[in-house]
């Protein structure tokens, strides 16, 4: 089964990708995760990337396509995989479709994880991520024991650059311009399933995996 996430940033679709991770054994296709990785190591795409990812814009489709084009030729997309964070516009979706059709696959489902801008921005700014190992805290609502440490490898935690709230109403802008046309693209393939992104972390994960498992 292939399952795309989609939904506003904040929208917690990074954190239960990789819950289903867990619970299904089917890899995780991040292209924000793809992206950072690619900047840490300082590569050709990293570098393009990261002027893009700074204010809040989106990468050039034919950027991430790419990514995603290589990613699941390997073999441990063979069973399945889950999309977290694309496709993110029209041409990325039309391609993700071609792109699976020349493996005779398609997309099962795309799920959307609806929520209020403003909850949004309450949860992005006070976001905070580890340095080392990426678990994410936030500085309300999932304090880390420790002030600025990550609970699990104990390194720093840090604001991403694109947390920022000048940053974060352009991507909430971006989102509502260029992503939210899927809503339509997946409803008309009878694809799309809606789930409430505001409940409890659990209770959006239960739900998830009804939703998906049928
Ligand atoms: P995320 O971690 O999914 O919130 O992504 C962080 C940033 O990476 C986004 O704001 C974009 O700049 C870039 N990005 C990630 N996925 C895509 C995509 N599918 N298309 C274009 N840009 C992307």
């Amino acid at each position: 089964m292939i399952i795309v996430l989609f939904g506003p940033p904040g929208s917690g679709k990074g954190t239960q990708a990789k819950r289903l991770v867990v619970q299904s054994g089917k890899p995780q296709l991040s292209t924000g995760d793809m992206l950072r990785t690619a900047i840490s190591k300082g590569t050709k795409t990293g570098l393009e990337a990261k002027t893009f990812m700074d204010k809040g814009s989106l990468v050039p489709d034919s950027v991430v396509v790419e990514l995603i084009r290589e990613r699941i030729q390997e073999s441990d997309c063979k069973k399945g995989f889950t999309l977290d964070g694309f496709p993110r516009t029209l041409p990325q979706a039309e391609s993700l479709d071609l792109m699976l059709k020349s493996q005779s696959r398609q997309v099962g489902y795309a799920v959307l994880f609806d929520i209020q801008d403003a909850e949004l921005v309450k949860r992005l700014s006070g976001r905070r991520t580890c340095l080392k190992c990426g678990a994410m805290f936030h500085l309300e609502s999932a304090k880390p024991k420790r002030d600025g440490f990550c609970d699990q490898c104990d390194s720093f935690l840090v604001q991403r650059d694109d947390d920022r709230p000048d940053v974060i109403q352009k991507r909430l802008e971006v989102y509502h311009k260029q992503t939210s046309p899927l809503v339509e693209f997946y409803k008309k393939q009878n694809k799309l399933k809606t789930l409430d992104a505001s409940l409890p972390q659990d209770l959006v994960f239960t739900k998830l995996v009804e939703v998906t498992s049928k």
